[in-house]
């Protein structure tokens, strides 16, 4: 009985869900995780969410891969994906890591030296540490020899870290989430944190105690919304419309600050032509928030000592996501609402390590430390620090690699920790490119979707089995330490990246996780101040660091941006409608993202006791009026197709949805929802429009 059975063994660590980067500690008896405490953090103060505190039984679940496997030659990649153990045997065999390595690395040096370099691809992950990031981006720049390596930031905040870097010169955050305790007024805009970062959203709940005024802005009413000083329920694609109309409030009132823009920024007399366009009273109809709302809003943030704004997907995952964020950033800009304690920008990161995956160059524009792979000045540096040639063009992201495969381009992939089969878009799609491959290698702990569809899979540690450094939402460095032994024969992710490094003819010589850590600060300055054994004493160290004994950096631009200039810049945006709008035949709009319990397509949390049994289930939220309008009930299930597929699951009524838009998660493998989005990209960040495509409804199916 796990309640009461005494832990033998204490383990400090951290959460390996969200950006939040809660500290925890695992408490063991027999290398099996008894139950999980908060710790005192610096981003969470002992507190945890429901997967924080309940989500680790994953680790000792039966599912777990223990065994390398090969495809067995005459098993073709299609069919449905089986979880079922002796279907799995039927198409794959057990290998040993010798036979693997070789069969995997082999391959992939095959078909780079026959096709070329940029013949293969490989996908890291935001839940590995930053030194399996690092490693992963190295081996594919120097073993590969080309740039095309990607990991899920492109389908979360590609688009804002675009307009970031763009405008302000950095695609982290200006404050931390605790910033929102001194702010006067803080917006949250197209998130949800009490689901997402649900620690987050406790601070801020706590700050309207104190006296913050909330807004929240969102086409669907969250539960955060229901705090809120002011909720605007603004109609799903028309962020552009809304926050350009609160723009030209502050301008034609004069609430600009004009000594920021004139000391900080460039480019201010074009934003504020674009915004002359945009009146209150003409983009009410079009966002369908009234012009005396969006009036107040816009001068409750520009007039408040100090305004905060914090966003999530619903901002990135649009064609226009870099569009959204530009004008968040504006709107920080135009009214000085940034440098300073309590203001600034704050993308909420979703994945535990997402901030610390793009740090380490796991993006196929840029080397670690965002230094770009065209940049000659750069490129010599990183030929220099790994000792050979490095290819200066940059190389494709996630879904274009999707693309590129059924060309001929991509040939060979090596995928460490990523489920594209259900997390990319049009994922009937992405399912034939990953089956349409000469060879694809995965690494992961549980055959997942992808899984299903390689030619050698190399089992790997979960969280709580290795030691690495993981960086969180709020630029926070923290250390997540192994508290149980890997099962069976999986292995630690570095030790399986080295060994596929030495078969693609790379002599690494990397001993302790430190040693990783020690070369990443010698090349990245924004964490060259922070030591290994720092670390292991504070636990958590914030960059930029970067001289040793800094105390790093919580809130930045307090004096510059890291431009050229110092100073940031404005850049306009206009109305782009999405990509594919409701019709007759596909009259609704579908909507994606998350469910508290379960965290992303749920190769983790569905195989967790407790939150599968909150959460057993795939479910469409649906407004309970549409749901009546079909003849339908709770409970009864639904189909909803779009023009890339369809599927069925059980209806929820919802009415935090609007009417006409279907929210579903995209956790649930029996009904993999992103069959059904677009594919269609942000121009800048390559971002997938995930936020909105056009589905038509109707009774009836089969779960
Ligand atoms: Fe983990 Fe995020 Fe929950 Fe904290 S808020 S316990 S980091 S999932």
């Amino acid at each position: 009985d796990a309640a009461l059975a005494v832990p033998d063994k204490q383990v400090d660590s951290v959460c390996p869900y969200c950006g939040v980067g809660c500290q925890l500690t695992y408490n063991i008896k027999d290398n099996k995780i008894l139950f999980v405490e908060g710790r005192d953090g610096p981003a969470n103060r002992e507190r945890l969410c429901v997967k924080g505190r309940y989500g680790f039984d994953y680790a000792h679940h039966p599912h777990r891969l223990t065994v390398p496997l090969i495809r067995r030659a005459d098993a073709p990649k299609s069919g449905e994906f089986t979880m079922d153990p002796a279907r799995v045997l039927d198409v794959f065999r057990e290998a040993t890591w010798e036979e693997a390595l070789d069969a995997a690395g082999g391959a992939l040096a095959r078909i780079r030296d026959t096709y070329g370099k940029r013949a293969l691809a490989g996908f890291g992950s935001a839940k590995g540490s930053n030194e399996e990031a690092y490693l992963f981006q190295k081996l594919v720049r120097t073993g590969f020899g080309s740039n095309n390596v990607d990991h899920c930031t492109r389908l979360c905040h590609a688009s804002s870290v675009a307009a970031l870097l763009e405008g302000i010169g950095s695609g982290a955050v200006s404050n931390p989430v605790m910033d929102v305790t001194l702010a006067e007024v803080v917006i949250v805009i197209g998130a949800n944190p009490t689901v997402n970062h649900p620690v987050a959203a406790t601070w801020i709940k706590n700050a309207i105690r104190n006296g913050t005024k909330l807004v929240v802005c969102d086409p669907r009413r969250s539960d955060l919304a229901r705090s809120a000083h002011r909720y605007l329920q603004f109609k799903p694609d028309t962020d552009v419309a809304l926050l350009n109309a609160m723009m030209h409030v502050i301008v034609a009132e004069g609430l600009v600050d004009q000594d920021f823009i004139a000391s900080r920024t460039i480019g201010y007399a074009e934003l504020e032509r674009n915004v002359a366009g945009y009146s209150p009273e003409l983009m009410a109809p079009i966002c369908g928030v009234d012009a005396d709302t969006i009036r107040y809003v816009a001068r409750l943030y520009a007039t408040s000592k100090a305004s905060m704004i914090l966003w999530g997907m619903g901002i990135s995952q649009h064609i226009h996501g870099t569009d959204n964020a530009r004008c968040l950033i504006a709107l920080a800009l135009m009214t000085g609402q940034i440098g300073r304690p309590g203001t600034g920008l704050h993308p909420l990161r979703g994945q535990n390590n997402v901030q610390g995956a793009s740090d380490a160059g796991l993006i196929p524009m840029m080397f670690p430390d965002y230094q770009r792979v065209d940049n000659p000045a750069a490129l010599a540096k990183f030929e220099k620090a790994w000792g050979m040639p490095l290819d200066s063009m940059p190389g494709l992201t996630v879904v274009e690699i999707m693309h590129a495969i059924p060309r001929g381009d991509i040939r060979g992939m090596y995928i460490m920790g990523e489920n594209p089969a259900m997390s990319d878009p049009d994922a009937n799609h992405a399912r034939a490119s990953l089956a349409a491959l000469d060879h694809l290698v995965v690494q992961d702990i549980f055959l997942t979707e992808t899984a299903y569809l390689a030619d050698v899979i190399l089992p790997a540690s979960a969280f709580p089995e290795k030691t690495g450094s993981f960086t969180n939402t709020d630029r926070l460095v923290q250390i997540g330490r192994q508290a149980i032994d890997p099962p069976g024969q999986a292995r630690q992710d570095l030790w399986i990246i080295g060994q596929m490094a030495a078969r693609l003819g790379l002599d690494w010589q990397y001993g302790h996780v430190s040693e990783v850590f020690d070369e990443m600060r010698r090349i990245m300055p924004s964490i060259g101040g922070i030591t290994w054994d720092r670390l292991e004493r504070e636990h958590a160290v914030t960059y930029p660091c970067t001289k040793e004994g800094d105390p790093g950096q919580p809130v930045v631009f307090t004096e510059q941006f890291p431009r050229e200039s110092g100073r940031a810049r404005f850049v306009p945006a206009d109305i782009i409608p999405a990509d594919e709008r409701p019709d007759a035949a596909y009259p609704m709009v579908l909507i994606t993202g998350r469910q508290l319990e379960h965290w992303h397509t749920g190769s983790m949390t569905r195989r967790t006791a407790v939150l599968d049994a909150i959460e057993p289930d795939p479910v469409a939220l649906v407004h309970p009026l549409d749901l009546a309008a079909l003849g339908g009930k709770p409970g009864d299930v639904v189909t909803i197709a779009s023009r890339r597929g369809e599927v069925a699951l059980y209806a929820r009524a919802d009415d935090s949805s609007p009417r006409g838009a279907i929210f579903v998660p995209f956790c649930y493998y029996e009904a993999a929802i992103n069959r059904l989005t677009n594919a269609a990209l942000d121009p800048f960040g390559k971002i997938p429009e995930f936020k909105y495509c056009a589905i038509r409804v109707a009774l009836g199916g089969v779960v």
